[in-house]
């Protein structure tokens, strides 16, 4: 099993929706493992966010997967052109191959966790403004009544 969030290997990481109830079928996914706790807690905020506020659920994982390859291409062409680039792929040797592949993999890796890291830390924004916004509560003392 990959990691749900960055494809390493997953380590007993899992999760589910407990906001949500036993038979809704959100509630678990055998993909929702992860290979630590960096993957699962973001991914985590996430999910949450989204059952909070269904009507604005615009998270699409294939969008995010395709924005991951995406950001794949700049890293690989820069990798090509260090190679040279009117060299034809047949002459590369194994370890440029590899290189190359691991060039793709980290960027597409990278870019999936920073994602859901960004999405966590707008999330946390979001909630930590309206608690801000809320009225402080009258306790104690009331300096506008004079005595
Ligand atoms: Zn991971």
């Amino acid at each position: 099993m990959k990691c749900a969030v960055c494809s390493r290997e997953a380590r007993g990481f899992g999760y589910f929706n407990a906001a949500l109830s036993r038979t809704d079928p959100r509630r678990y996914s055998d993909r929702w493992v992860f290979c630590s706790m960096r993957c699962m807690q973001p991914f985590a905020r996430v999910m949450e966010h989204l059952t909070r506020v269904q009507e604005d659920a615009v998270l699409d994982p294939s969008d995010l997967e395709l924005a991951a390859l995406r950001a794949a291409l700049a890293p690989l062409g820069d990798y090509v052109a260090s190679l040279g680039m009117d060299r034809p792929l047949a002459d590369y040797r194994k370890e440029d191959v590899l290189r190359l592949v691991e060039v793709v993999v980290d960027a597409y890796q990278a870019h999936m966790l920073d994602e859901h890291e960004r999405m966590a830390a707008k999330d946390r924004a979001f909630f930590t403004q309206r608690l801000a916004a809320q009225p402080q509560p009258t306790t104690g003392a009331n300096p506008r009544i004079p005595f």
